[in-house]
């Protein structure tokens, strides 16, 4: 497959590619372009015209072009979903429902676009403002490079592409290495429904490369990425010298608190499916089971008996529970944080092996001193178990770590669910449920090393603008 510059599918201008890996069987099943520094500079030239001309539409006339973006998508949910598939190794049921969350986002922003107002001023609340009339303006901020993981590669890419589009800014669009093509087909799709050629672009290619490439151009005025802390880190000082404004979706090792008087089944129910999908390589899942002692052994053995029973394998047949991880380099990864955590102590419950890019479910006791307790963030489906006696207890573990992204807590006292949600440092706490859980308008992400920014509608579109106060001076004098 070729990348999308200036409305062309194009190769890199060196002919190089990199190599798409069907992790579930090790093939190769395709190449896209390794996009070189000239391609980028191509990029760059061809967003910042088309910045101008897509801003230069109407707002109805964006929204149709954008509604329009949204039934072509759900056209081809069915190619979109086998490619994510293919090269991301997510089962396909949850690949089909990602395609749907794009669309929805979409037409989410496409409704808060219409209601984005500014605001009108006091015109006399001081002295020197008597017979002035204030108000506010929103202007796009102008380049968006938007660098997205591989893990959620076409909803992800909808948090930012939709925001920014309808506030009129311009898109260049970086996917994951691992997860290129869905990205490839969105942009696509966004140029036959009418986004102009140069508004909506996406190069594939490394992203110590090219991502650092287009942090560090001037032209560019924002960047939007979602990854990992240490690359985001590195993103923000590659900002830093242009004060490009900046917004950061980062890691996590979010808690989940389990108290003794939860619902039993609930708490089983919400740990699975919240560590579970995708493999366990989703940025707010939970990744820390933190559970009162009083059930903890019940806990544990229900747990385990009810992670026998799911289908793992090949990710294409709908029947599957969960494929592999997105690479057996990724996998080994997992296996080795597996490792470390018995070597400093944790025991062994149930899983633990690796075969190719496929972990088994592994369940761990852990105790609040191991890094898997506090800072390492395991990108696979592994579920380390924590207990504690007092709920202060609880929530000492879940706020001892860098991170701070969603975290869940399981209780029927809703006085004791409260407390917790006041007191856990994240940005968000999901009451008798996982902290995997997001919706389109939630202001979605982190305290502490978590990131900076939300996304969502509730928030982003004044992330995505800068306001212009605009002053009649005297005129009511
Ligand atoms: P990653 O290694 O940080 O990669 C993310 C993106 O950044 C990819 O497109 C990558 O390109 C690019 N990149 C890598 N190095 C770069 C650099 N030096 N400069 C600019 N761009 C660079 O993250 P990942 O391993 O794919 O994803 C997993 C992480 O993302 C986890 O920590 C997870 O928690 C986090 N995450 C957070 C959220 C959230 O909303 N808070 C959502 C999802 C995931 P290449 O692929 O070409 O290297
Ligand atoms: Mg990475």
């Amino acid at each position: 497959m070729q990348m999308l510059i200036g409305g062309k599918w194009v190769d890199a201008s060196d002919g190089g590619v990199m190599s798409v890996v069907n992790p579930a069987t090790g093939e190769v099943v395709d190449t896209v372009p390794a996009a070189t520094k000239e391609d980028v500079e191509k990029a760059i030239e061809n967003a910042v015209k088309g910045q101008i001309e897509w801003n230069s539409y109407p707002l109805y006339r964006k929204l149709e072009i954008l509604e329009k973006y949204a039934v072509l998508l759900t056209q081809n949910t069915e190619r979109i979903a086998k490619i994510m598939c293919e090269e991301g190794g997510k089962p396909i049921e949850q690949c089909r429902i990602e395609v749907a969350a794009n669309a929805a986002i979409f037409r989410i922003y496409i409704s808060a676009a219409n209601t984005f107002y500014g605001h009108t001023l006091p015109y006399n609340a001081e002295p020197r403002s008597q017979g002035d009339v204030a108000f506010t303006i929103h202007e796009p901020l102008g380049v968006f490079a938007c660098i997205v993981p591989f893990n959620y590669p076409v909803e992800l890419a909808a948090h930012k592409t939709a925001p920014m589009l309808v506030t009129g800014n311009s898109v260049i669009l970086k996917p994951a290495s691992q997860t290129p093509r869905s990205a490839l087909i969105l942009c696509e799709l966004l140029l036959e429904a009418g986004v102009p050629a140069n508004a909506i672009q996406c190069l594939t290619g490394s992203g110590s490369k090219i991502g650092s490439l287009l942090a560090s151009d001037s032209r560019i005025a924002a960047v939007s990425f979602t990854g990992s802390t240490e690359v985001g880190i590195e993103i923000a000082k590659y900002c830093a010298p242009s004060l490009k404004h900046v917004s950061l979706e980062l890691g996590g090792n979010d808690p989940l608190i389990i108290f003794d008087d939860c619902d039993f089944e609930l708490a089983v129910s919400e740990t699975i499916s919240g560590r579970i999908g995708n493999a366990g390589q989703t940025c707010c899942a939970s990744k820390r089971f933190i559970v009162q002692r009083g059930i903890a052994e019940r806990f544990k053995q229900e747990l385990i008996s009810r992670l026998k029973e799911l289908r793992i394998g090949d990710p294409s047949d709908p029947t599957v529970d969960m494929g592999p991880v997105v690479s057996e380099q990724a996998a080994i990864q997992v296996e080795n944080q597996i490792r470390h955590t018995v070597e400093q102590g944790g025991k062994l419950l149930y899983g633990g092996n690796r075969n190719g890019a496929f972990v088994e479910p592994t369940v761990i006791e852990a105790t609040p001193d191991m890094d898997i307790s506090r800072d390492m963030e395991v990108f696979g489906p592994v579920f380390p178990i924590i207990v504690f006696d007092t709920k202060e207890e609880a929530v000492q573990i879940a706020n001892n770590t860098i991170y701070g992204l969603s975290s869940g807590v399981i209780t029927e006292d809703i006085r004791t669910a409260m407390w917790v949600a006041n007191n856990v440092q994240a940005g968000a706490c999901i009451i008798n449920g996982s902290g995997n859980y997001r919706l389109a308008h939630q202001p979605f992400g982190g305290y502490k090393l978590s990131g900076i920014g939300r996304e969502g509608a509730v928030s982003t579109l004044e992330e995505m603008t800068r306001q212009k106060l605009i002053s009649f001076k005297g005129i009511l004098k």
